[in-house]
């Protein structure tokens, strides 16, 4: 991949970063992100990294074993500690090339209240993400939190972490940026309708017409 290119994709992770900061995602150096490149490598957000003053020598590029490539940084950290995470839903979905993952208040409120959320309540849920699963608790920057994944992974792109966070996954960095903001704030519509006494679903055709359009995404 040419140096302008990787330099392209370097830029859209800091714009995500600042992005999740902004909206109070992230705080200090909570979360991390990544893309897979055009050559099957991944750059992420190095370890320790505060996401909303990301720029482009805090994102580091690594093969799919984990291993550090290409020309690093001159401020290099080395990747992620989440990195294991970022990995098993690359290896697992050869179609997923963005991993976006934050400690969104209401969905890390949900992981730690152990609430995993039906999806069929509002139309954007069903249509653009699907099945939001909770995960069971691993310590984060471990490989058993790429090992929690492992029983969703194959039909689901929210997850989440039990008691850290929400991780959301993508076709590319756009898609999975914007199933982040859909589903913290569909958790947040929940809370708030919760207080209200009263959650009502979606009819069952029109779910069916919605599911539809997610599978042919
Ligand atoms: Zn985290």
């Amino acid at each position: 991949m040419s140096e302008s290119g990787q330099e392209q994709l370097r830029q859209r992770l800091v714009i995500v970063g600042r992005e999740l900061y902004q909206r109070r995602y992230v705080s200090a150096c909570e979360g991390n992100i990544s893309l897979r490149t055009g050559s099957g490598n991944v750059l992420i957000s190095a370890a320790g990294s505060n996401l909303g003053k990301l720029n482009s020598a805090d994102i580091i590029e690594i093969d799919l074993a984990g291993k550090q490539t290409g020309t690093q940084t001159s401020r290099d950290s080395g990747p992620s500690s989440e990195s294991g995470m970022h990995l098993a839903v690359y290896i697992a979905r050869e179609e997923v090339s963005a991993c976006v993952h934050s400690h969104a208040p209401y969905a890390t409120a949900y992981a730690v209240a152990s609430k995993e959320p039906e999806e069929d309540i509002l139309p954007e849920v069903v249509a653009l993400v699907g099945p939001i699963r909770l995960t069971q608790y691993a310590s984060p920057g471990t490989p058993e939190v790429g090992e929690s994944l492992q029983p969703f992974l194959s039909e689901c792109n929210a997850f989440l972490l039990k008691n850290h966070g929400l991780l959301t996954i993508g076709e590319n960095l756009k898609v999975a940026h914007q199933r982040h903001e859909i589903v913290e704030s569909y958790l947040k519509i929940l809370t708030i309708a919760s207080s209200l006494g009263n959650i009502d679903k979606l009819p069952p055709a029109e779910i069916t017409r919605l599911k539809k359009l997610l599978a042919e995404s």
